[in-house]
């Protein structure tokens, strides 16, 4: 048995299907994602080659204004995959996303990482 543990363990794993997934990780950090940020970073290769294109998608955004409401994302079933992944079932029918902890954990949009990852938009003093 390995016993090692890394930044991306989660320590506890809160998931709540119409409010998104909150992790502790072992190193104490907390990451909170809403269902439409998973969503919309679901790492499987049909929506990794959508976010790769660099023309806009039609209806994403505020490109058309007559969407006036479109359907929240909820999560339908969570399955673990080992240790080091989820898999998120949702209900429009996808469940080909496997999210590992590695990938959640760089995904973190807390005020620390996310001023940890400026640099675009701008170079801060020091
Ligand atoms: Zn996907
Ligand atoms: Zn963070």
């Amino acid at each position: 048995m390995s016993t090692k543990t890394s930044s991306t363990d989660p320590k506890t794993l809160d998931i709540s299907k119409s409010q998104g997934i909150d992790i502790v990780w072992a190193d104490g950090h907390a990451s909170k994602f809403g269902l439409s940020f998973l969503r919309d970073h679901c790492p499987c290769a049909t929506c990794s080659n959508a976010h790769g294109t660099s023309e806009p998608q039609p209806g994403t955004k505020s490109a058309n204004p007559f969407v006036m409401y479109k359907a929240l994302p909820k999560i339908v079933d969570v399955e673990m995959v080992g240790r080091y992944a989820i898999r998120i079932v949702w209900n429009d029918g996808h469940n080909t996303g496997l999210y590992s902890f590695d990938l959640l954990r760089g995904l973190c949009q807390c005020a620390e990482c996310t001023s940890n990852s400026a640099g675009q938009g701008g170079v801060r003093p020091q």
